[in-house]
């Protein structure tokens, strides 16, 4: 298979052949035995250790060939729909990198206002976008930040004397929204989508009582599509007592042009690495900012941030839930999200959603595939109809494009929900197109054995899911 050069047919890439890796580890290329002369104490020592003796561009060529094995957003479109994945903007990252940033999260308020005026901006400039009253920066992903909402919303019934035991969730909502529900102690009642893919008024109706403590919702909804009857569904709950609360995971269909606060939300979380730079694939930190209304305002997180006549402080909120996570939250995603938001401004915040919803719509209007909801919004749900989504998902990989999310949300069959946001533009969305078209014409045998091109072909996805292996140890355990 390989020739006297060691490559596989010239080919350059790291790759998998036939299950083995084609890349070696770097202890595997060259090591070099280093004798330890510490003064540490015996038992916590070694007297040698296998080093890789390679240079730095050998190190850096092995780094380049193994991220060339992945599919990220700086390869290619990466429309995974309800996921927001968009470029993040280098010059986040140089905002992020300055050495001014490193600040001791416990040093003295009156030694770091610079940080904590920081804070204070970010908490509202997404109070503003949002329609909120005040907006805790700490949880630290979206999920995240759905509990804290749920913690919220309790501790204010508990505080009003009430125990209320259910939580209203559409069935087509993400799947954190149920998890978070039950993790604070609730039931979760499942509201089933109306005919039109929306909330049905009647089934509200039957699911709401006096022990709802909270409706979850998204809107536009995970097929992209705006409850029009938001401003009922709010009164609605509001008549029983109920909170409202908005999963605001992708605000990129809203951004400057409507605030969840003015439909009669009272509680939401922002994904600011979905909507405000820090694309979230690589499984490092985001972040999960909640927004309250006013009566929510004494339960939020502790420590929180505020301006006084003496500067910025940190202080408890009355009725704390406490803390969701250390400190504040994780300062350099925030960092990045205000650096995005003040980079745009008003008006680039509201250019982006109109791109993001030009380009939902035009891609759909490309593609083969029947979408059967509409109007959409920042993404739609097409149906691979007969075909397995999941077949559609590794072909369009050999086009040189990430798939869609699919199989959910489970209305449309064969979902394949996708989310092409507005970075792209018409060169990018026309090759979108044409890899899904390529895709829709290709017969089931060919793409049943896709993807082809790719560095892994197809993998065990469950396994890698429930038994991940984190370290070289693990292959060096096999
Ligand atoms: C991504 C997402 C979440 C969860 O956010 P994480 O940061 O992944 O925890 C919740 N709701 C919706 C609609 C999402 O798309």
């Amino acid at each position: 298979m390989t020739d006297e050069l060691g490559k596989e047919d010239g080919y350059d890439q790291a790759r998998w052949v036939d299950g083995d890796r084609y890349e070696p580890l770097l202890s595997e290329k060259h090591t070099r035995e280093v004798e330890i002369d510490t003064p540490l104490p015996d038992e916590l020592t070694r007297d040698s250790l296998d080093l890789p003796d390679l240079s730095e561009p050998e190190l850096a060529r092995h780094y380049t060939r193994l991220s060339q094995m992945n599919f990220g957003i700086e390869s290619g479109p990466f429309p995974l729909g309800s996921c927001t994945m968009k470029y993040n903007p280098k010059f986040t990252e140089d905002v992020a990198a300055l050495a001014d940033g490193a600040v001791h999260p416990d040093r003295d308020a009156e030694t770091v206002q610079g940080t904590l005026g920081l804070y204070a901006q970010l908490q509202d400039y997404l109070a503003r976008i949002g329609g909120m009253d005040d907006v805790t920066l700490q949880p630290p992903a979206g999920a995240a930040g759905e509990l804290t909402g749920v913690l919220i919303a309790k501790a204010y019934h508990e505080h009003n004397g009430e125990n209320r035991s259910e939580i209203v969730i559409p069935a087509s909502a993400h799947g954190t929204n149920f998890a978070s529900a039950a993790m604070a102690g609730f039931d979760v009642v499942e509201l089933p989508s109306g005919e039109d893919g929306r909330v049905d008024l009647d089934a509200l109706d039957a699911s709401l009582s006096e022990e709802t403590a909270l409706l979850m919702l998204t809107n536009p909804n995970t097929l992209g599509l705006f409850e029009q009857d938001i401003v009922e569904i709010a009164s609605m709950v509001d008549d029983v007592g109920g909170l409202l609360y908005y999963d605001g995971a992708n605000l990129n269909a809203l951004l400057g042009r409507g605030r969840p606060g003015d439909m009669g939300f009272d509680i939401m979380h922002y994904n600011v690495h979905k909507t405000f730079a820090t694309p979230h694939g690589g499984g490092g930190p985001g972040a999960g900012p909640v927004g309250v209304v006013d009566r929510l305002t004494p339960f939020l997180p502790s420590p929180h941030v505020r301006e006084t006549d003496s500067g910025y402080e940190r202080y408890a909120p009355e009725q704390t839930i406490g803390k969701v996570h250390g400190f504040h939250g994780n300062w350099l995603v925030l960092v990045k999200t205000l650096a995005y938001i003040s980079r745009l401004g008003d008006e680039g915040l509201r250019d982006t959603s109109a791109k993001a919803v030009l380009n939902a719509n035009y891609l759909a209007e490309q593609i083969d595939y029947e979408v059967p909801f509409s109007p959409f919004y920042h993404e739609f749900v097409a149906s691979a109809g007969d075909t397995d989504a999941a077949d559609v998902a590794k072909a369009m990989l050999d086009y040189g494009v990430h798939p869609p999310t699919t199989k959910w949300p489970e209305i449309v069959d064969e979902a394949l929900m996708t989310e092409p946001t507005e970075i792209e533009n018409r060169r990018s969305l026309d090759h979108l197109a044409a890899a899904f078209n390529a895709v829709a014409s290709t017969d089931e045998e060919t793409l049943a054995n896709a993807p082809q091109r790719t560095a892994a072909r197809r993998i065990d996805q469950v396994g890698a899911a429930r038994n991940p292996r984190l370290s070289w140890h693990a292959l060096d355990e096999e």
